[in-house]
């Protein structure tokens, strides 16, 4: 696609600040997936209309380093510091700076800011718990970990190897110690564990401080015969996955974080690398900090990976609770959850919040909008399609549902399906052809080159 740069226009202008999906959005997609060209362009439209979005002008900055334009990076990095001079991105913004001359001056060996290649397929969204990245700090490597003596103990070192093979280099090191009083991790056998439990890990912290992890393994099953030294690898690796960091579990069984394995898994799946590499690239926020470190305040990367936790969404999503507890035939109170549950990246109660909405109503549109953004989300592409289509049927001449509906089309590169939208909009609405929107698609249509 060449330069295609239109938003999905707002659809649900009944429901207050409905859906903007813009520039940024999009962007923030194509960084996340190792496009910074694209996302250099998207974040440069989102700009051209709102100079004062600092986080996208930061990352704007970022998406320059991606496609390697440092003078250019270094420009932007300075117009963060100049619009908000004590901002916390205008601090990331002067080291940035600083790694960009050291880069040009030979000092530095490594480009500045390393976004890394792109990640593939991962839960990180899982792994990081209530929005918060927790995991060892790099910089105090190697890890110490202790093992009980026993007959797994080479089990357990196979385990821990195996997430260390994977790892990025230079991320996580681990020596053993016999002392477990100065531990990081600490691996214990016991005989007995609560019902249904094979394996425990506890992450403790005080404040944002990551505390020893403490690794509890049961050596046999539930009719007491010992486990064998594959299925004490198979849980001693999801257990130490815990203990690196990955605290919830995958909703993917051929994952070795599932939350409950059947089968000897041998080697850790693509989607438990990912998650492990991205989860040592993003910025801690309970980790074992050095004296002095403390937390980054405003994670663009973050952002970008597991969403921002808004305190203010959770309070709207509050009241909206309420309203819908107070009023609960009410399909526009549904729907209006559903959208704060849409933007805090919480799909599935989205996806259920419009479902009531639409038992109540069932040509509610814009609970059936709300869907169809859900699914594009999700990347359900045909439900998606269902949704939008109900659309255009209820409501043929309204310009959003089919632009929005042409736009998604053209995105999975379906363009004559696009085209029979906007063609289906423009014979019961002869006007929609002079809208700006349409017309841009429309001739993207007839000249994709
Ligand atoms: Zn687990």
């Amino acid at each position: 696609m060449k330069i295609f740069i239109i938003a999905l226009i707002i659809s649900l202008s009944l429901i207050n600040s409905a859906f903007a999906y813009k520039n940024y959005e999009w962007g923030k997609v194509e960084f996340k997936k190792g496009n910074y060209a694209k996302a250099n362009e998207l974040f440069k439209n989102e700009l051209a209309e709102n100079p004062e979005n600092l986080k996208c002008r930061y990352i704007y900055a970022q998406s320059f380093v991606g496609i390697n334009n440092l003078a250019k990076a270094q420009k932007e990095y300075e117009k963060v510091i100049e619009q908000s001079p004590n901002s916390e991105l205008a601090k990331l913004s002067s080291i940035a700076i600083s790694k960009i001359h050291g880069y040009y001056s030979g000092e530095s060996q490594e480009p500045p800011i390393t976004l890394g290649s792109p990640i593939g397929d991962n839960y990180i969204q899982v792994a990081a718990h209530n929005g918060k990245i927790t995991r060892w700090n790099i910089s105090k490597m190697p890890l110490k970990i202790y093992i009980e003596p026993s007959e797994y103990y080479t089990a357990v070192v196979a385990a821990m190897d195996s997430w260390v093979k994977i790892s990025e280099p230079k991320t996580i090191s681990y020596t053993l110690t016999n002392n477990y009083k100065n531990a990081n991790i600490i691996v214990t056998f016991v005989a007995s564990l609560d019902p249904g439990k094979a394996g425990l890990s506890t992450t403790h912290t005080i404040g944002y401080f990551l505390k020893p992890n403490f690794i509890k393994l049961k050596t046999t099953n539930a009719a007491n015969s010992p486990y064998s030294q594959e299925k004490l690898f198979n849980l001693a690796q999801h257990e130490l996955g815990h203990a690196l960091g990955i605290l919830g579990h995958s909703p993917k069984e051929a994952d070795i974080m599932y939350f409950q394995l059947s089968n000897y898994i041998k080697n850790l799946s693509q989607r438990d690398i990912n998650t492990l590499k991205l989860l040592y690239r993003l910025d801690p926020d309970l980790s074992n900090f050095a004296n002095g470190e403390t937390p980054m305040v405003n994670s663009v990367k973050n952002d970008v990976f597991i969403g921002n936790k808004d305190g203010r969404l959770d309070k709207k999503i509050q009241k909206a609770v309420d309203y819908v507890k107070k009023d609960p035939k009410n399909a526009l109170n549904w729907t209006k959850l559903g959208n704060l549950y849409y933007y805090s990246r919480q799909y599935q109660n989205a996806i259920t919040c419009y479902q009531k909405a639409l038992e109540i109503n069932s040509s509610f549109d814009a609970a059936i909008s709300g869907l169809a953004f859900v699914y594009e989300k999700t990347g359900d592409f045909n439900k998606a399609v269902t949704q939008f289509t109900k659309l255009v049927k209820q409501k043929p001449d309204d310009l959003n549902y089919a632009h929005n509906f042409a736009l998604y089309l053209i995105y999975y590169k379906k363009s004559n399906e696009a085209l029979r939208i906007l063609n289906n909009l423009i014979k019961v609405n002869p006007d929609a052809k002079n809208d700006r929107n349409i017309k841009n698609l429309m001739n993207y249509l007839k000249n994709p080159g």
